[in-house]
């Protein structure tokens, strides 16, 4: 048969050949495409599907091997799961880049062009989503028998917009287009039970007689390691009901209450709530994560029995992570299989969840502290309150007899004011707890969990989070990647502490100006996107000063704002002055119901208008706003940056994870004393990172005595100028009094000591300006970082979890 259009294959190299075949094939026979009419999605899916066998091979071995061998296996619980595009990740994981990228151009279609085209997977808010999908990346490439669970919204994070300065939501719909990477496994179907109410039998045994049930579902993605060492599988669950609809109620011509029952069912996997602190939409929220912790328990059990045949063993032989307190309801979950359904005694039961469970902790701010209603608890899973009541009282009998110092109150999971605390239920339930930085495990030992610490001083462990260096630098910034393969080889992708053999380069000249010239076609890249997507125009010569993260209070998108107000301010004062041009980069959801997140998003949108048409201005300042940031707009941004923002208030960020991704693609880092940023700075030395403001003590130290922060932006003259700007409506001349909610809080209620810190950032970006201006020297710096960061790869934080919370072993 002879296909229109193609090339012979006798000039390519065979894979490449081999490979075209195998995407004309799927086009044709699975897309359904004619070549000739195929567009760029086309393309994306016969490609996908292409590499996707090769994936499968690989992944279908590994499983029969772990049949045969039966490791420990390693479970991780996450709401959420930011994985991003697919398709270059398996790629470049299975080494066929130069394949496509051959059986592409064969073709004639731009393999670039098909990468892109593929929708987010944007399953997560931010940096937690994001952790558990570096995770999953190192838990294949460390050869870890490993499975992620979540949830398969069918709409994922809201698509940003930005109109007129605003940020207008729009739902997401990342499956319309097919989303080639999963596998429907239709075979498995869990029942997921609701409400109702618990009853006792003749051997005083409960039995719950729950009122609702809905099926989950799971679909399946396989997720390649570093040079397809292991595949492992990403489980995400959908929610469907018990029966699609009522056929009599149908034949009775009520089409709408027909389908009742299934609308409500399928809302349990409808959507991820846009919000990762507060709590939302508490009842369904409540009901999302016990389907997907429910039904991943219960395959974990299906497993467990199938490989070890007895329920006793499972912590020898499972490892269940909770990230966050999302799934942990798995605590009674696991209780209540084991004692209604294995009929083991109750603190035997608890010994087997309590060694099988660990959980990571994401946050110490009290809002953001999960905590349920007794009464909505008891009402969604009756038989579970009824457990959580029992393991307060064990653990408060526990307490009393060994530790009489030691006060009951902040360690209690039932809390006076009728609450489940969902943080104490996964401490108790859980044989290890891990903060995410060194500061902030400090700090749990301080402040939330200081009691739970006396009480349990092994428990708490430190894992810094890390990033992957195959996303964050092999495949997003392929300009250093080749700079770095060619001078010090690859081995660095498989294990990222090799990166520092490139530390004696920062003082080879020749180095350095290839490490620039990398940098400035980033920059070239991300100034045709910034032209693209915002239409403005910047000079990629201009230093890239960049803030993306969620837009919220403690990240302080508000203090770079204020500076920016005062650079504007002082370049006006003196437009012939020596200044340093910068490009202020910002980027970040808000989410939907945060009134001060959002218009700090206009504020800064209201700002950038009056200075990027400023004609005294030109190129010395702009400010540029990038709508709908999420993973693939990360990959642009960051290998393009000269400077990282990090600048939350101190104690806040409990890691982050995007001071990582920039120090490894070489921009130097204006930040607080927070989160990784303090390893950071160990690891890249204080002369080439910029370290400002308040610590977490002085933090706690000032809040508790209390300050004037009137009096401060009074006596701060560029602070007050700044203020009184946008108090006056100089940015917002078509509504003066937009912004006095954002300025009556700094000036009388500033909890995010933004006052506090100005002088003292606003000075640092004094320094950083004469820094830049010494590009070589900036350059060295910028080496230095990307050389010193290795430590911070995700395969180090999973090797870290495998020693000393999971117990499993890690491949080479
Ligand atoms: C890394 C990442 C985050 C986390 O960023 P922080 O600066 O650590 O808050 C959030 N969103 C996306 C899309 C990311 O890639």
């Amino acid at each position: 048969m002879t296909l229109s259009g193609l090339e012979p294959f006798e000039s390519a190299s065979g894979a490449a050949a081999d490979l075209q075949q195998r995407i004309v094939d799927r086009l044709i026979y699975t897309v359904g495409k004619d070549p000739d009419r195929a567009d760029l999605s086309h393309w994306n899916a016969a490609l996908s599907l292409a590499v996707r066998d090769h994936v499968v091979d690989y992944w279908h071995t590994g499983m029969r091997n772990r049949r045969a061998h039966r490791p420990k296996r390693v479970y991780y619980l996450s709401m959420e799961f930011l994985i991003g595009r697919l398709l270059r990740d398996a790629v470049s994981n299975l080494g066929m880049d130069e394949t496509c990228h051959e059986a592409m151009e064969r073709l004639g279609v731009d393999y670039e062009a098909v990468i892109q085209c593929e929708a987010d997977a944007a399953l997560g808010n931010g940096g937690l989503g994001r952790l558990a999908a570096c995770f999953l990346d190192s838990m294949s490439s460390l050869g870890i028998s490993a499975f992620g669970y979540g949830i398969r919204y069918e709409h994922g994070l809201f698509r940003q917009r930005i109109d007129n300065g605003w940020q207008v939501e729009e739902a997401e719909d990342w499956l319309v287009s097919g989303h080639v990477w999963e596998f429907e496994r239709s075979e498995v179907r869990h029942t997921i039970n609701f409400g109702g109410h618990v009853e006792t039998d003749q051997n005083g045994r409960a039995i719950w007689r729950p009122a609702d049930r809905v099926i989950a579902s799971p679909f399946d993605t396989p997720i390649a390691g570093w040079q397809a060492a292991n595949v492992n599988t990403l489980r995400l669950w959908a929610a469907n009901p018990i029966k699609m609809f009522d056929l009599d109620k149908f034949n009775r011509g009520d089409y709408l209450s027909a389908a009742r029952h299934a609308v409500l069912a399928e809302t349990i996997s409808r959507i991820l709530y846009p919000d990762d602190t507060t709590q939302e939409g508490k009842e369904l929220r409540l009901k999302q994560e016990y389907f997907f912790t429910a039904a991943s328990l219960e395959d974990i059990l299906i497993r467990h029995l199938m490989f070890h045949g007895d329920v006793e063993s499972l912590p020898d032989h499972a490892a269940i992570q909770l990230n966050d307190t999302h799934p942990a309801i798995a605590v009674p979950e696991l209780l209540r299989r084991l004692v209604d359904e294995h009929d083991l005694p109750l603190e035997k039961a608890f010994d087997i969840t309590n060694r099988t469970l660990c959980y990571t902790n994401h946050t110490l701010m009290p809002e953001a502290l999960e905590r349920w209603p007794v009464d909505m608890m008891r009402h969604v899973l009756p038989r579970h309150m009824q457990l959580i009541e029992w393991i307060d009282h064990q653990h408060r009998k526990y307490l009393e007899n060994h530790r009489t110092d030691i006060s009951f109150g902040s360690t209690k999971v039932i809390d006076d004011y009728g609450g489940v605390r969902m943080g104490n239920l996964a401490f108790i339930g859980s044989h290890r707890v891990n903060g995410v930085s060194a500061l902030h495990t400090d700090l749990m030992k301080k402040t939330v969990f200081s009691d739970l610490h006396a009480l349990y001083p092994e428990r708490i462990v430190n894992q810094t989070n890390g990033i992957t260096p195959r996303r964050w630098l092999y495949q997003c910034n392929p300009g250093l990647r080749d700079l770095l393969i060619e001078s010090i080889g690859e081995r660095w992708v498989g294990d990222l502490e090799y990166i520092e053999a490139a530390l004696p380069l920062a003082e080879n000249a020749n180095f350095r100006e290839r490490f620039a010239e990398a940098k400035l076609a980033n920059k070239v890249r991300l100034a045709e996107e910034i032209k693209k997507r915002c239409g403005i125009s910047v000079d990629p010569h201009a230093m890239f000063d960049v803030h993306i993260k969620r837009i919220h209070e403690y990240k302080r998108q508000l203090l770079n704002i204020l500076e920016t107000i005062a650079r504007y301010n002082a370049i006006k004062a003196d437009p012939n002055g020596e200044w340093t041009p910068r490009v202020k980069i910002f980027a970040g959801k808000a989410a939907p119901g945060y009134f001060m997140a959002k218009m700090i998003i206009k504020l800064i949108n209201d700002v950038a208008a009056v200075v990027n048409n400023d004609p005294e201005i030109g190129n010395l300042l702009k400010v540029v706003y990038m709508p709908n940031y999420n993973v693939s707009s990360a990959e642009i941004i960051i290998p393009a940056a000269d400077l990282s923002e990090q600048i939350s208030t101190a104690g806040m960020e409990a890691s982050g994870t995007g001071n990582m991704k920039f120090a490894l693609n070489g921009a130097l880092t204006v930040g607080t004393l927070d989160g990784a940023n303090v390893e950071i700075g160990e690891r890249v030395g204080e002369d080439n990172i910029f370290i400002f403001g308040l610590t977490a003590e002085g933090v706690a130290d000032i809040r508790k005595t209390g300050f004037n922060s009137n009096e401060i932006v009074n006596n701060n003259p560029e602070l007050s100028q700044a203020v009184q700007m946008i108090e006056r409506g100089d940015f917002s001349p078509d509504d003066r009094g937009r912004f006095h909610a954002v300025t009556d809080k700094l000036r009388y209620d500033d909890y995010f000591l933004v006052t506090v810190d100005f002088a003292a950032y606003f000075d640092a970006q004094r320094v950083i300006d004469g820094a830049f201006r010494n590009a070589d020297d900036w350059t060295r710096r910028s080496i230095l970082n990307t050389a010193n960061v290795g430590w911070f790869s995700s395969d180090r934080s999973i090797r870290g979890y495998a020693r000393d919370m999971w117990n499993v072993p890690v491949g080479s």
